[in-house]
């Protein structure tokens, strides 16, 4: 059987029915539909956060987050992402500007972000990388500093705390993607949460063409989401701790099997941290080494991934590729290793052995 880098969490079935005999008894499917309602309110309840908005992907969320703060001119971000967070500043007409990352936790260097600021910076927007909580506390005093917003791409953060609070609940904005590769998944979906609720009322209308009824607000896109990804999310939503719990035993398990020091793993220690278990990501020798452990890994039908590869500031389609040696470096020597809360322990004692022989 083939092993990937995830496997969704599917709840039981009839879980997932009672919710469809709701929408075939209310039949509404989309547009604000009682399920997605719900679904709202229990996300805010879970993360205890009062402005949130379930959208149809992580994408369109930071898409709308930077149009309705009515970004402009450079970003700094982070080169070391899923490609989504760089695309969705181009594509509101903004100049991407890489700040390079730590190599300990793969997050942003919070000591480079002021040498990057121009008079054309308006914003920060930065992933928490695997889950791990970039320097919130830093990246506040900064923007504050330099009167700038706040954007987290907090797509791999759900279910992470930080001093007690959710991860998601940092920075002026924050996103998360519910797509069926993450730790809690509505299919395809994701949620914008943020401080202000001008803000958020104006996020509302932007997710649905920018009206309500017979009322024309402003312009808008159709961010909405539907009736059985709300399902989807309320079925999966109950179970989100058991499949933290599942995927803590084989993190522990892969902790405790590969030898460290052919290796590492990007990590973040502190007590008042909360983890989701959302990835296994380990940075080998050099690029070489890494593509021979993948290949070992694929002749035994494993398949990890090189999250993230490539490092953003080298995309093909940059006119302005600026230089991020960290990123780039570790982008080309890092692979992400099955984690799902029903892998067996088998396999992840076969996966360690195999790149302990191959590191
Ligand atoms: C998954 C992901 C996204 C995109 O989310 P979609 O729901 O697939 O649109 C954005 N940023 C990061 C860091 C991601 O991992």
């Amino acid at each position: 059987m083939r092993i990937n880098v995830t496997q969704s969490f599917l709840p039981p079935i009839e879980e997932y029915q009672q919710y469809l005999l709701k929408i075939w008894d209310n039949k509404w499917l989309t547009n604000n539909g009682p399920l997605l309602l719900e679904l709202e309110d229990k996300l805010k309840e879970y993360l205890n956060t009062e402005n949130l908005l379930f959208v149809g992907n992580g994408t369109i969320a930071l898409q709308i987050a930077i149009k309705a703060m009515e970004l402009k001119g450079e970003i700094i971000t982070t080169p070391f992402s899923y490609c989504a967070t760089t695309t969705s500043i181009l594509w509101e007409n903004c100049q991407p500007v890489f700040v390079d990352i730590n190599a300990s936790d793969s997050n942003i260097n919070v000591n480079l972000i002021e040498e990057a600021i121009t008079e054309k910076t308006t914003a920060i927007m930065a992933t928490h990388v695997y889950g791990l909580p970039c320097d919130v506390e830093r990246i506040e005093e900064i923007a504050n500093k330099y009167n700038l917003r706040v954007i987290y791409d907090a797509a791999h953060a759900f279910g992470v705390k930080y001093k007690n609070k959710s991860l998601l609940d940092y920075g002026d904005v924050s996103t998360c993607s519910f797509h069926a590769t993450k730790v809690f998944h509505t299919i395809e979906g994701g949620c914008i949460i943020s401080k202000d609720a001008a803000l958020h009322e104006k996020m509302l209308l932007y997710r649905s063409f920018g009206h309500l009824g017979d009322e024309y607000f402003s312009v808008g896109i159709n961010g909405k989401n539907s009736e059985f990804h709300a399902a989807m999310g309320l079925a999966n939503l109950p179970h989100l701790s058991e499949i933290i719990e599942g995927r803590k035993q084989v993190f522990n398990g892969y902790d405790a099997q590969l030898d460290f020091d052919k290796m590492y793993r990007p990590r973040f220690e502190s007590e008042d941290f909360e983890y989701n278990y959302a990835y296994y990501p380990v940075v080998l020798k050099d690029e070489a080494t890494t593509l021979q452990v993948i290949e070992a890994l694929n002749k035994e039908n494993i398949y990890p991934r090189r999250y993230f590869y490539p490092s953003l500031n080298k995309l093909p389609y940059l006119t302005d590729q600026a230089s991020c040696p960290v990123s780039e470096e570790i982008s080309l020597k890092v692979i992400s290793l099955p984690l799902h809360p029903e892998l067996e322990p088998e396999v992840v004692t076969k996966v360690s052995e195999i790149i302990n022989q191959y590191a």
